[in-house]
């Protein structure tokens, strides 16, 4: 199946906004088993909007389209396809009826505009939209192009996901047949070259599968896919000797979800101080539900001010040891774990740039886990630009916490 993708809006033309939902649009896909073979950004324009389709219809059996559903002179997808395809706009009903309701739920009374928004091109289905005003469509053997089906979706990417997974999947699904599964292991602390290597005849063995290897800043993803799940569970216990320690977990988890439930499986408790990452690291961990029974809280003391007013450190030592170094991690680790009362302190100062810092090089980090046994640091050299070294930094913590904390 040839399937497109069409991000529609002036904005994404320019750097006011990226184009976010395609590549969002994109992984789904990916989940299913499928691809898109093109993806174009077209501005708000009928002449532009109206060429573009007019070659997709000739090249894609499944057209996305995202952006310019909504009421104002600038949305104008379904006009456009409709006239192209030579067919009129109905009002579909029940759009209204969700229109109307939408409002009333607001104690508000829908702007005129509004309604242009229930109108459908004949011979198409409305796309439900729980969570705004404007419906998307779906349309399926449009005029002269059997086989040809077309999906319109909001640009607003909150509706676009929803409407994309409670209503086209499903309808995708039925079109596909054979589902392809995917095993995702996440690894951490190791270089994805690294990875590549020592998996290489694994990989080899389990040549049958779709194998990808996806390095982020903070992790690598290996990714199999493969139409037979029970191919894919022997993979998996194919590769967890070969992954051993460095494994962070196999599923949809990631780094900082491994060592929550880790602390969680132990009853334990974390705290943090933090310098370089400037509060990165509580954010990545509170942004997990549930992160509450495990993860205490912290402090940002990115100044030296705010590391002895804060966390009790002692000024002289800290000038005389220098903010980024191995002794001043540690006793941050040490403090702010001994403050909350945590079975476990992260300390993390570095300097992420631009220039050198009371002699501490560009992309020197120190990073120090205190606990029941006592506390170990750990220098980090990361070479790249400040949010570089705040997110390997951040990913070298957790993944020191997560070692400590394994269980099995
Ligand atoms: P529209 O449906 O064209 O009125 O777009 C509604 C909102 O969604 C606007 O704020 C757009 O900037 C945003 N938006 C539209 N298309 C995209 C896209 N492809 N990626 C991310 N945001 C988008
Ligand atoms: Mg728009």
């Amino acid at each position: 199946m040839r399937i497109e993708c069409i991000a529609i809006g002036t904005e994404l033309l320019t750097t006011r906004r990226l184009d976010t939902n395609s590549v969002w649009l994109g992984e789904r896909l990916a989940s299913l088993g499928l691809a898109f073979h093109r993806k174009t950004a077209v501005g708000d324009s009928r002449e532009d909007l109206t060429m573009l389709l007019r070659e997709a219809l000739t090249r894609s059996d499944l057209i996305v389209t995202t952006g310019g559903l909504g009421p104002t002179f600038d949305d104008f997808t379904k006009e456009c396809f409709a006239e192209l395809l030579g067919v009129d706009l109905r009002e579909d009903v029940q759009s209204r009826e969700d229109m109307l309701a939408f409002y009333a739920a607001r104690q508000r009374v829908p702007p005129a505009s509004n309604f242009k928004q229930a109108l459908l091109p004949m011979g198409a289905e409305a796309l439900r939209n729980p969570v705004g005003t404007a419906p998307g469509v779906w349309w399926q053997d449009p005029p002269a192009h059997p086989g040809v089906r077309i999906v319109m979706l909001p640009g607003v990417p909150r509706e676009m996901k929803r409407m994309w997974e409670e209503q086209v999947e499903p309808r995708l699904r039925a079109l596909a047949g054979a589902a392809t599964h995917t095993l995702r292991m996440v690894v951490a602390g190791v270089p994805e070259s690294t990875l590549d290597e020592r998996t290489r005849e694994a990989r080899q063995r389990h040549g049958h599968l779709d194998w990808t290897i996806l390095a982020s800043l903070t992790q690598v993803e290996l990714l199999a896919r493969g139409a037979d799940p029970a191919a894919l569970a022997t993979a998996r216990t194919d590769f967890l000797p070969v992954l051993g320690e460095d494994l962070v977990g196999v599923g949809d988890g990631n780094l900082e979800d491994a060592v929550l439930a880790a602390l969680k499986a132990r009853g334990e408790t974390l705290a943090v101080a933090e310098s370089v990452t400037g509060g990165l690291l509580a954010s990545r961990l509170t942004a997990i539900p549930g992160a509450s029974e495990v993860f205490l809280g912290g402090a940002t003391v990115y100044s030296a001010k705010a590391k002895v007013a804060l966390l009790g450190l002692d000024a002289l030592r800290l000038a005389q040891e220098g903010t980024v170094s191995e002794a001043t991690s540690r006793a941050l680790a040490e403090a702010v774990r001994d403050r909350l009362g945590a079975t476990w302190g992260l300390g993390i100062t570095g300097n992420a740039g631009p220039s050198a810092e009371g002699g501490a090089p560009v992309g020197a980090l120190f990073i120090a886990l205190a606990g029941p046994g006592g506390t170990v640091a750990k220098a980090l050299t990361i070479p790249g630009d400040r949010l570089d070294a705040q997110l390997r930094g951040m990913a070298s913590a957790l993944d020191l916490l997560r070692r400590a904390t394994r269980i099995g």
